[in-house]
């Protein structure tokens, strides 16, 4: 077994300091021969949301620490990192808020940890950075701040490092691996390791896992990919793949005749595992990303339910004015894009979060906890999580 993979990023203001603690850590870990690689790269969401003109600039490192192998992201602008949250693009276990100690936390530094709680980040851990031109009083008073911050938005016993990225950097570059500030750089990830549980692995429920991608390998049929979200998987096990179009939401029964991982054969798939599945029953063409493979009678099309959304604010790029009842937008559950209608009590403002409900023109794969964004158009103007299913 391989070390427990864990999903982080960065997140606060610009020029508080991401990007350059990005490089921090994996300069000091790669010191310390732990750290893996480096890459620039773009996630397009899909092909439908590339069609829209959505797509999130993130820079993509990895390294490790005692226990565990984290893959980090980092959006450079806020607009990035707005999309990343909405579409999910990456999907974080917890997140490094950085602080710039001479400023204390800014507007973008509020609305990111609104984002990170409204979308389901459950663990923060906060870096107060550029400590080495701060004055001293004032970074006690910016982390005071900051703890305020997170708790009222629901963050407890968040950790607190205290530190210099570019301190940490330029010893680095010196060759001076005991300098205070790389030390400031550990103490962040062991903050990581302590402070962010192992994401939960649930073996006992039934197989789910939503299609990441398709594919066809020549000779041997039809391929999706994607991240197990629960249960466990053999080959040979029947599964039913739900939101095909074209069959009025009714779920299709498939064989698996197969399990790959990184081009090995695989005796199972488990959740939290990145998998290839080979499907008997079912044409290439009529399988597409945000349907989701399922143990057989595990979940069920729904046109409906109860959710938590957060609608953006002019200022992010969504909506100048509020909507009211009879509000009827386009949901996008990953790529699956369905218009309902949206009913609250009174007005939702741009900026806002609400308990709604809604109705779905066509019934689709739907469970608590499932995520879409809501738009207008080509326009991202909120995003949600389904908290009850009708
Ligand atoms: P981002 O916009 O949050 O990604 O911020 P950057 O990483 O681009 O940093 C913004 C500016 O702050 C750059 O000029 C960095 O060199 C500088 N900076 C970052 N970390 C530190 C630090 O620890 N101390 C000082 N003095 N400057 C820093």
């Amino acid at each position: 077994m391989g070390k427990l993979h864990i999903n982080v990023g960065t997140i606060g203001h610009v020029d508080h300091g991401k990007s350059t603690l990005t490089s921090a850590i994996t300069k000091v870990l790669a010191a310390d021969g732990r750290a893996r690689a480096r890459s620039l790269e773009q996630i397009d969401s899909s092909p439908e949301e590339r069609m829209r003109g959505i797509t999130i600039n993130v820079a993509h490192v990895e390294y490790e620490s005692e226990t565990r192998h984290y893959a980090h992201v980092d959006c450079p602008g806020h607009a990035d990192y707005v999309k990343n949250m909405i579409t999910g693009a990456s999907q974080m276990d917890g997140a490094i808020l950085l602080v710039d100690a001479s400023q204390g936390p800014e507007a973008q530094t509020r609305e990111h940890v609104l984002l990170a709680r409204q979308v389901g980040v459950e663990y923060l851990v906060v870096f107060v950075n550029k400590v080495d031109v701060a004055d001293p009083e004032l970074v006690d008073l910016v982390v005071m701040e900051t703890e305020e911050l997170v708790r009222a938005h629901g963050y407890r016993n968040t950790p607190v490092v205290v530190g210099s990225a570019l301190g940490a950097v330029q010893a680095i570059d010196a060759g001076k691996r005991d300098d205070r500030f790389v030390e400031s750089i550990r103490a962040l990830v062991r903050a990581l390791d302590a402070h962010i549980p192992d994401p939960a692995r649930d073996f006992a429920a039934p197989f789910l896992m939503p299609v990441q991608d398709v594919c066809t390998i020549k000779g041997r049929g039809t391929v999706v990919t994607g991240r197990v979200d629960r249960g466990i998987l053999r080959p040979g096990d029947a599964v039913e793949i739900i939101g095909l179009a074209g069959e009025g939401g009714k779920p299709r029964a498939v064989t698996v005749t197969g399990i790959q991982s990184f081009h090995q054969d695989r005796p199972d798939a488990r959740a939290g595992e990145n998998v290839g599945l080979l499907l008997r029953g079912v044409e290439r063409d009529e399988i597409e990303r945000g349907q989701v493979l399922t143990a057989p009678g595990a979940i069920r099309s729904h046109a409906g339910g109860e959710a938590e959304i957060y609608v953006l604010s002019a200022k992010e790029g969504g909506r100048h004015t509020a909507f009211g009842p009879g509000y009827r937008p386009q949901f996008f559950f990953g790529p699956t894009n369905v218009t309902g209608t949206v009913e609250c009590e009174g007005l939702v403002v741009p900026g806002d979060r609400a308990r709604v409900r809604f109705a779905l023109d066509r019934a689709i794969a739907l469970d608590k906890g499932v995520r879409f964004a809501i738009r207008e158009g080509s326009r991202t103007v909120g995003a949600g999580f389904v908290v009850d299913v009708r």
